[in-house]
C-alpha cells in the first residue's frame, strides 16, 4: 500500500487520509481549520453574513428551486437527522406549536376540542406523556377505546340521572 507523508505532522498515512490534492492530512487540516476559525472568527462571521445579506434573494430562490428538485433528498435528510436527534426535533416542534398557539388562540382552542372529540393520536400522546412516534399502535387503540368507553359511561350516567330526577 502506498502512503503519503503529511507536511504538518510528518506521519505517513493512507492516501484517503488526505483531502484531494492536499499535503496536510485530514486531522491536521481539521485542526488548522479550527485554529484559523478561532483566530479569524469575527472576520469570517462578518464576511459570511455580508455575503448572505448581499445574495439573499438569489440564494433563497436558488435554494427553494434546489429543494423542489431534490424533494426526496430533503425528506431523507430530515428523517435521518430527526432519527439522530429526536429531542432537538421534539423541542423545536413544541416551540413551533406553542408559538402558533399564542398567535392563534381561538383556532388552538377549536383544534384542541377537535383532537379531544376525535381522540386523535396527538391527544392520546399528550395524555400519556409519550411522543406520538414512540407509542405502539396497540396502545393508542387501547387508550382510545378506554376513553370512548369512559365517555359513553358518563353520558349514560347523566341520562340515567336525568331520568331518575325527572320521574
Ligand atoms: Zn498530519
Amino acid at each position: 500500500m502506498t502512503t503519503k507523508t503529511c507536511s504538518k505532522c510528518g506521519e505517513a498515512k493512507a492516501p484517503e487520509m488526505f483531502p484531494t490534492g492536499a499535503n496536510r492530512c485530514r486531522v491536521c487540516q481539521k485542526l488548522y481549520n479550527a485554529e484559523y476559525y478561532l483566530l479569524h472568527k469575527e472576520k469570517i462571521i462578518s464576511k459570511v453574513s455580508e455575503y448572505a445579506r448581499k445574495n439573499k434573494p438569489v440564494k433563497t430562490v436558488q435554494h427553494a428551486a434546489w429543494r423542489e428538485r431534490n424533494k426526496w433528498k430533503v425528506k431523507a435528510y430530515a428523517a435521518k437527522s430527526k432519527a439522530k436527534f429526536p429531542d432537538v426535533y421534539r423541542e423545536r416542534a413544541a416551540k413551533r406549536s406553542a408559538k402558533w398557539a399564542n398567535a392563534n388562540p381561538l383556532k388552538q382552542k377549536q383544534m384542541r376540542a377537535k383532537r379531544v372529540k376525535n381522540v386523535t393520536q396527538s391527544y392520546i400522546s399528550a395524555l400519556l406523556h409519550i411522543p406520538v412516534s414512540e407509542i405502539p399502535k396497540d396502545l393508542i387503540e387501547l387508550k382510545r377505546e378506554q376513553l370512548l368507553t369512559i365517555r359513553i359511561t358518563k353520558q349514560l350516567a347523566s341520562i340515567i340521572k336525568e331520568k331518575s330526577n325527572g320521574s
